[in-house]
């Protein structure tokens, strides 16, 4: 008996959609948010231990979809197809791709497996040169993601998601850039889009009334990180170039471990619902491979 009673129709999840865009649809004509889950693949066996007993408990969450993670330059690609070739029998699985340091054909045969595996959707990103290999993106021949969409369009049926960022993409001089670029890639055939981690409603409102002015009228769904270690947040926020807000920051520092606890999963959770409740078309919770944190999020928002 699952400790999280159930909201959802469970059977709603073996009954797979062909594409993330058609589920977000079908939600949203029964005015629900959809619930989905980002997974990375696991570094050894207890990690994958780890992932598999979150997957199991996350999957009685009923979600709508769920999406694998893989390495900029492809070091993890033969565990993130696994994964997801596993994911696939159950659930519609989006499988990540990225393309710094890749050569078309490499890329190619890549994206044949995902289709082997049984993805449908493949979210379709530059990913970061690897600190070891700096020069990645000079030397690959695909020089951003909107290389590969292009790839995926021209060369298949598989339907295509892209990255947003609400807090504004490292590289980009201000939104109104990153907007342009999102609707140049829902041209080149992205059909849905999903956020990096971001800290504040208004900044996803801001990214999605910018990328209307643009033009990119996909639905841009949410990345919500369950805030239930505070450090090392913070540490993925700077990494991510998003801004923590000062009070959840002087709140989380001053706390004990167990007490940051408490603050930031009240944070992530009130978050969560307040995005539902400004008509988000869902939440894409990053469990970091533990159900539990996540599921509290989905819970709190009113998402199972
Ligand atoms: P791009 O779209 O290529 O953008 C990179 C920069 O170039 C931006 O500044 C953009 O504005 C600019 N740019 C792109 N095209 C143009 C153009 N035509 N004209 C002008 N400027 C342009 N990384 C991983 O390694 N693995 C993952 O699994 C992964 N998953 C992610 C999931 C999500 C939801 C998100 C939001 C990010 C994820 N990332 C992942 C991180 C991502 O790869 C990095 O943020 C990367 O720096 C940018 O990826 P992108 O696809 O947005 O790149």
């Amino acid at each position: 008996m699952s400790d999280y009673p159930l909201i959802r129709n469970v059977a709603e999840a073996t009954n797979q959609a062909d594409s993330v865009f058609e589920v977000i649809t079908a939600r949203a004509l029964k005015q629900q948010p959809t619930l989905s889950f980002e997974f990375f693949p696991p570094k050894d066996e207890d990690g994958a231990g780890t992932l598999w007993r979150s997957y199991e408990k996350l999957l009685e969450a009923s979600p709508d979809f769920v999406s694998v993670t893989y390495g900029a330059g492809g070091s993890n690609r033969e565990t993130s197809l696994g994964v997801v070739d596993r994911m696939a029998k159950d659930v519609l699985t989006i499988g990540h791709l990225t393309c710094v340091g890749s050569t078309f054909d490499g890329t190619r045969e890549t994206i044949r497996r995902f289709e082997d595996a049984g993805v449908k959707s493949i979210l379709a990103l530059r990913g970061d040169a690897p600190l070891a290999d700096p020069d990645a993106l000079a030397k690959g021949e695909l020089k951003s993601a909107l290389d590969l969409v292009e790839l995926v369009r021209n060369e298949t049926s598989l339907e295509i998601g892209v990255a947003a960022f609400p807090e504004v993409h490292p590289e980009s001089p201000d939104m109104a850039h990153d907007s342009r670029v999102l609707a140049l890639k829902q041209s080149a055939g992205a059909s849905y889009a999903m956020t990096q981690l971001f800290f504040t409603v208004d900044a996803y409102l801001e990214l999605v009334e910018s990328a209307k002015q643009a033009g990119a009228t996909l639905p841009i769904v949410p990345g919500v990180m369950p805030i239930s270690n505070g450090a090392r947040i913070i540490r993925m926020a700077e990494m991510s170039g998003a801004k923590v807000p000062q009070p959840l920051l002087d709140n989380l520092q001053s706390a004990s471990e167990v007490e940051a606890r408490t603050i930031g999963m009240d944070y992530s959770i009130r978050l969560a619902r307040d995005l539902v409740e400004a008509g988000a078309p869902g939440l894409h919770i990053f469990t970091l491979n533990l159900a539990k944190a996540a599921l509290e999020v989905a819970r709190g928002a009113g998402l199972c």
